[in-house]
């Protein structure tokens, strides 16, 4: 039905291979990718001045009659050609001045009318408008004036500035535009259903798209954002919409909420529960002893407390007669993980680890015993997603730091039950109402509260010069018995950023800021059993200090540690500098995070300043989500989050919650969107998700 609208650009006038090519660099392949490269900003020119009223260094839109023309070679440059055109209104005359664009002289006639837009500059002693933008309104005298700037689409009006590759001009590039969107709005059927678009009082798609790149007005630039926005969270929300109501439907397991397995590790914590960790056990105990299968979201800052919150959950599942599965994302975490939960439940519960870097027999035991269910809880990385393994009856998955797997690989585990519980956690929360509306097939439990006695880490901000004094910190918290954290941002040394490398770094600290203390270095790239050999040691206290990449990143917890400095902060992501944090204070002893940094980008000053000033994860999100955009804040790994092209979950979300509000209605009415009025939704659909077609199959 709008087929033609897949079609390649190349076959469109005015295209050749060439400008195809650089389409390409920029994303632009068919037809609808060329209608929705939305501006990426707006440049009022409607206001016409007249020439007397100019002034140096502004930039105008003036009306104005061709006086005189003239073209001349530069003296000063040879070869450059200077095209110098007065024009004049009824209050003045100016000099427009193009270089190096000898085709225009015939362009211009004497007496046509133009409206140009440039910016005024001052040149030996008089004005000029240099290179402007310009449109032909008329060909004749001022006789038959056309003042019919509702065709123009450089000038006299709001006009559309896009983010182009080379070789394609903003003037060439609106042409284009205007060329595909005379030619296919008359194809073009919206998608969008009737009814939906008029309880919400939308624009149809085609006058959204002539008003996203020629705005009739500011009024209709707007309702066309809104609809064009719009309609990227319906087409996002309706796969998350569809997937909820398809859990809902299947059958789960019922689980045994009470006994004395839970009971008996909750007295023997040596701590109390939070409230907020109580109450987010409660509503994970309530949804698994539903016959529903639990997918549930747990939100908390870096250190509130998560992992005793799953431990829990998966207790339940195991005094039922179920299995449980933890999966994280590092090797390092997967073993601080079964050994801290090792301990805390006193041998009561068998315990196996599942890591890539097991021998092969070792791995097959694992296997085995999985598949027998002599293994309750089985922790392990992404090596639990082989083939290989097979649980018994494994009753709940925990996916934990779950932004750092992709979609499918969170999709994997639940598969190797039978509609088992899920409960994924994440350390990068963000805004409950963005999470609900976000996940839209997930419900959310939030920690908002820390363990007691925490104290807000006192975050420094150093130079180069001033290093030595964050060492002098460093020195001071080792001497009173704590241990630190040096986080570096590459391994190898690099020319082209002027950085040493790790182990450089980590030899001149022993020979100068830290001599005499006790340094353990550590890195991704050290083989798995060096890894766990130095985290022992650090655990041990043997290593005072550790240098270290990111390994350090997500979910490392060795609570005498206090302080952290970062080399070279402003090449770490906000919360990834957030996550970092999170490594010290972890109980409660007075604690410092030092970046080092000599800022150069606003980006970065915003990131250190955001740093300084806020401690909850929360707000950090926001203001990592302002900073990056929500396309990058999220990631490729996360949904279709990244492909929004307009819309913006932050500035907009009571449209975003509208049109979830819609996608459950619709989904709820025609799950596999049959009706007729859904026909072209499910065409777009499917185009843009493919896997679509399994949830509506899947049934
Ligand atoms: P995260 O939420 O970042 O995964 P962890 O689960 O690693 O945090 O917990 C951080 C630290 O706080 C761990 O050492 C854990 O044992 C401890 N902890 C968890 N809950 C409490 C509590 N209620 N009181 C005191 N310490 C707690
Ligand atoms: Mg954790």
């Amino acid at each position: 039905m709008n087929e033609s609208l897949y079609t390649s650009v190349q076959y469109l006038k005015g295209i050749g291979p060439k400008k195809a090519k650089a389409l390409q660099k920029v994303g632009i392949r068919t037809i609808e990718d060329l209608l929705y490269y939305f501006p990426r900003r707006y440049e009022d020119r409607t206001n016409l001045l007249p020439i007397a009223s100019l002034k140096e260094h502004q930039t105008y839109t003036i009306k104005a009659k061709v006086l005189v023309k003239s073209q001349r070679q530069s003296l000063k440059r040879r070869g450059f050609n200077i095209l110098e055109v007065v024009v004049g209104d009824d209050t003045g005359k100016i000099f427009c001045v193009w270089f190096n664009q000898p085709y225009l002289k015939d362009y211009f006639k004497i007496g046509q009318t133009l409206i140009l837009y440039g910016k005024i500059e001052r040149y030996a002693g008089r004005l000029q408008m240099n290179s402007p933008e310009f449109e032909i309104i008329s060909e004749e005298s001022d006789t038959k004036p056309q003042t019919g700037s509702q065709e123009s689409l450089h000038t006299g009006r709001l006009v559309s500035v896009y983010t182009l590759p080379e070789g394609i001009t903003q003037r060439s590039f609106r042409q284009i535009i205007k060329n595909t969107l005379d030619t296919y709005l008359s194809q073009l059927n919206d998608f969008l259903p009737y009814d939906i678009r008029a309880k919400n009082n939308l624009f149809n798609l085609a006058k959204s798209l002539i008003n996203i790149h020629f705005p009739q007005s500011l009024e209709f630039q707007k309702e066309a954002y809104r609809r064009l926005s719009f309609e990227e969270f319906f087409i996002f929300q309706l796969p998350l919409a569809l997937r909820k109501l398809r859990k809902k439907d299947r059958p789960g397991i019922a689980h045994q909420i009470e006994g004395e397995l839970v009971e008996d590790f909750i007295a023997n914590l040596p701590f109390q529960l939070t409230q907020a960790q109580k109450r987010v056990f409660g509503e994970i105990k309530s949804d698994m002893a539903r016959p529903q299968p639990m997918q549930r979201l747990l939100q908390g800052d870096v250190s509130s407390g998560k992992t005793v919150v799953a431990t829990l959950a998966s207790l339940v599942a195991i005094q039922g007669g179920y299995q449980a599965v933890f999966m994280v994302p590092t090797e390092i975490l997967a073993r601080q993980h079964y050994e801290k939960i090792n301990s805390q439940s006193r041998g009561k519960i068998s315990i196996g680890l599942l890591t890539s870097s097991l021998s092969e027999k070792a791995k097959k035991m694992i296997y085995q015993e999985t598949k027998e269910g002599r293994l309750q809880l089985v922790i392990g990385t992404h090596a639990l997603l082989e083939k290989a393994v097979k649980f018994k009856n494994l009753g709940l998955v925990v996916i934990d730091e779950q932004h750092k797997f992709g979609v499918g690989q969170r999709a994997l585990l639940p598969q190797k039950g039978n509609n088992p519980d899920v409960l994924i956690m994440t350390a990068t929360p963000i805004p409950r109402t963005l999470a609900i509306t976000l996940y839209g097939d997930l419900d959310i439990s939030v920690i908002d509260e820390l363990p007691y006695g925490r104290r807000p880490i006192k975050t420094l901000h150093f130079s180069f010069k001033q290093r030595q004094k964050a060492y002098e910190i460093v020195r001071e918290q080792l001497k009173k018995g704590f241990q630190a954290y040096v986080i570096y941002p590459v391994i190898e040394e690099s020319y082209d950023l002027d950085m040493m490398g790790l182990k450089s770094v980590y030899e001149e600290l022993g020979q100068s800021e830290l001599r005499g203390f006790n340094l353990g270095l550590i890195h991704g790239r050290l083989r798995q059993r060096e890894q766990d050999e130095i985290m022992l040691r650090f655990k041990n206290k043997e290593i005072q200090c550790l240098v270290s990449t990111t390994v350090l990143e997500v979910g490392i917890d060795v609570p005498e540690t206090t302080c952290m400095v970062i080399e070279y902060a402003e090449r770490f992501g906000l919360s990834q500098l957030h996550q970092l944090r999170g490594r010290v204070g972890r109980a409660g002893f007075e604690s410092y995070c030092i970046l080092i940094s000599d800022v150069l980008t606003p980006e970065a000053r915003a990131r250190i300043e955001a740093m300084l000033n806020y401690h909850d994860g929360f707000r950090i999100a926001e203001e990592d989500l302002r900073i990056r955009g929500p396309g990058e804040f999220f990631g490729s790994r996360q949904h279709g989050l990244s492909e929004l092209k307009i819309a913006n979950p932050l500035t907009q979300l009571q449209l975003l919650k509208k049109a979830k509000e819609e996608a459950t209605r619709l989904v709820r009415f025609d799950p596999n969107l049959e009706m007729r009025q859904n026909v072209l939704l499910k065409e777009k659909l499917l185009q843009r998700f493919p896997e679509y077609e399994r949830l509506i199959v899947v049934g």
